[in-house]
């Protein structure tokens, strides 16, 4: 599955220079995330060996692995919802970007997380923020990080460190 995962992403992410801003290379999944193939492979690959109580994917398209990753786990989803979104009470947690901050919420009290061991799914991981920030909201609500899996990780952004010292000790990162 790892290999076809690669191959679909190799074929199918289409990088767009200077978007949503000037100097980023945005790479676009939403091709591999719309090929059959592409799709079963890489949910395949980021599900295989976990053994967790639920699934966190993260706004928006986490919220397209994340429900599919957690239904081949066995297992439900939480949705980790950019501010206004949900009522209250939530859960917050406030990270910075480049430029400004943005925040993370999830349900306060409607989700019982208390001790689940809980995966995190995003589609890139750049600076580390995004999941960093998740594995905060998870912690809040007593939940224990069991790892974080995403599509694709960017090099050269100090991502893989902030997410190792965000994330409890001995949690899978996988990339
Ligand atoms: P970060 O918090 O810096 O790790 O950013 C991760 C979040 O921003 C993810 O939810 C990604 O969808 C998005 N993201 C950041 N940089 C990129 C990029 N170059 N291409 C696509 N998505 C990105």
């Amino acid at each position: 599955a790892a290999q076809r995962a690669r191959d679909a992403i190799g074929a199918l992410t289409r990088s767009v220079a200077d978007f949503p801003t000037t100097g980023v290379i945005f790479r676009d999944l939403t091709p591999v995330l719309a090929d059959a193939e592409g799709f079963a492979a890489v949910v395949e690959a980021l599900s295989e060996g976990f053994e967790v109580d639920a699934v966190a994917g993260i706004d928006a398209r986490g919220f397209l692995l994340g429900g599919a990753i957690a239904h081949r786990l066995g297992v439900g989803v939480v949705a980790v919802r950019k501010t206004g979104k949900l009522p209250p009470p939530v859960l917050a947690c406030t990270y910075d970007l480049e430029y400004g901050t943005a925040t993370l919420e999830i349900p306060a009290s409607a989700l019982d997380l208390d001790g689940a061991r809980v995966l995190i799914i995003d589609d890139v991981l750049a600076t580390g923020g995004t999941i960093a920030a998740t594995a905060s909201l998870l912690a809040q609500a007593g939940a224990a990080v069991a790892g974080t899996a995403v599509v694709l990780e960017l090099d050269g952004l100090g991502g893989r460190a902030a997410v190792e010292s965000a994330l409890p000790e001995g949690a899978a990162i996988r990339a």
